[in-house]
């Protein structure tokens, strides 16, 4: 018997990795990274590869060797990575690294010379995202360093890529602007004999809104589980993830009743109070207390008081609550159950940080 878990639809993963592929000619990158965004990084990949997915993207070298490790042989990139670290590991695992700078790039070209092997690079612009990659004005320093190592025979540089800033607001002028710098990027590139096979820029959004940013390879993540970047559109994507426990107790109290640290929440009246195992320690935000939706007996919820580190409190009115009843916190929606879009609605935030929090060690991930 069970008391609280995250289950995961693969099914879903796969349907949703299907039809993303079937909406581009572009290869398709799954990004599994942050623990498959809380799914299971491992059994993502599977159901992304199983589905078509040709590449897996995450962000540490630890990510990517754990894909390894598990036995997965589809290429994998890895684009955030420190000075100093084993990247030989990865070259020797037949990883591709991401280089933003000269800097990176010499790493990585004397990991691959350490583990006797050609890094595979992809060259990373920042095209206005002001995170990882390299500015349109360090560029021609980065490109000119790559061509020299392939020119070489240490480096084979098989991307180019960036990341955009707005592509979740469609029509955003950001966009176009960065495309066009991306395409300038590339152009710069070539003047320097630096052909990558895999340009590549959309993420989620992009790959659901604009397919003249798809190139040679598209890098969904969020869309992969099955929630959408874009507010207020589904774009008939399958969310995977399901979040519920089962009631540990129910009570009768009277009215004036203060609930939970605090008393922020006092019964209106003589109610059910159902107390259901999950809490900030699990991934229910703390920003949740009062405000959070939660399906139990046939109705959605607020939870009441403030979300504790291993539980929250349900107000029930006189509806008929039993230990074991099960509570379930979102899920797919098919069932009147909240989703992970009302969460971040709920608690303002996005539904990437809801479903990503829920990846923790506590509650068990079932798949299905
Ligand atoms: N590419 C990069 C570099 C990322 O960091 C991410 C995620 O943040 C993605 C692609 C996937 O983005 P999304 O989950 O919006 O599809």
């Amino acid at each position: 018997m069970w008391q609280a878990e995250v289950r995961v639809d693969l099914e879903a993963i796969r349907e949703n990795v299907a039809q993303l592929r079937a909406g581009t000619s572009a290869e398709l990158m799954a990004v599994v990274k942050a623990d498959g965004y809380g799914h299971g990084m491992v059994p993502a990949a599977r159901a992304a590869l199983e589905a078509g997915a040709n590449w897996l993207g995450v962000c540490t070298l630890d990510e990517a060797l754990a894909l390894r490790q598990a036995g997965i042989t589809a290429p994998v990139l890895a684009w955030l990575l420190a000075p100093g670290l084993p990247l030989y590991e990865g070259v020797a695992a037949d990883i591709d690294l991401s280089a933003a700078s000269v800097d990176q790039l010499a790493e990585i070209v004397s990991a691959g010379q350490r583990a006797g092997r050609v890094a595979r690079v992809h060259l990373k612009i920042d095209t206005g995202l002001a995170r990882g990659g390299a500015t349109p004005d360090d560029w021609p320093a980065l490109v000119e360093a790559a061509a020299k190592a392939q020119a070489d025979g240490v480096a084979e540089v098989v991307g180019v890529w960036s990341h955009f800033v707005y592509a979740d607001s469609p029509g955003h002028p950001t966009i176009d602007r960065q495309l066009a710098l991306f395409h300038e990027g590339l152009a710069f590139a070539e003047t320097y004999g630096v052909r990558p096979r895999y340009r590549h820029l959309a993420n989620s959004a992009a790959t659901l809104t604009r397919p003249d940013t798809h190139f040679d390879l598209v890098r969904p993540g969020l869309a992969i589980y099955g929630l959408s970047p874009v507010a207020g559109e589904t774009h008939g994507l399958r969310p995977a993830m399901t979040a519920r426990a089962r009631v540990t107790l129910t009570k009768r109290v009277p009215a004036g009743t203060g609930v939970s640290y605090g008393h922020t929440y006092t019964t209106e009246r003589d109610t059910n109070l159902a107390v259901v195992p999950l809490g900030y320690a699990d991934g229910v935000p703390r920003h949740a207390s009062n405000c959070g939706p939660v399906q139990l007996a046939g109705q959605v919820r607020t939870i009441a008081g403030r979300v504790c580190m291993d539980q929250i409190v349900l107000d029930c009115g006189d509806d008929p609550v039993a230990p074991g009843d099960v509570a379930t916190l979102f899920g797919s929606g098919a069932n009147g159950e909240p989703t992970a879009d009302d969460w971040a609605e709920a608690v303002g935030t996005i539904n990437y940080e809801i479903v990503t929090r829920f990846g923790g060690v506590r509650v068990p991930r079932v798949y299905e």
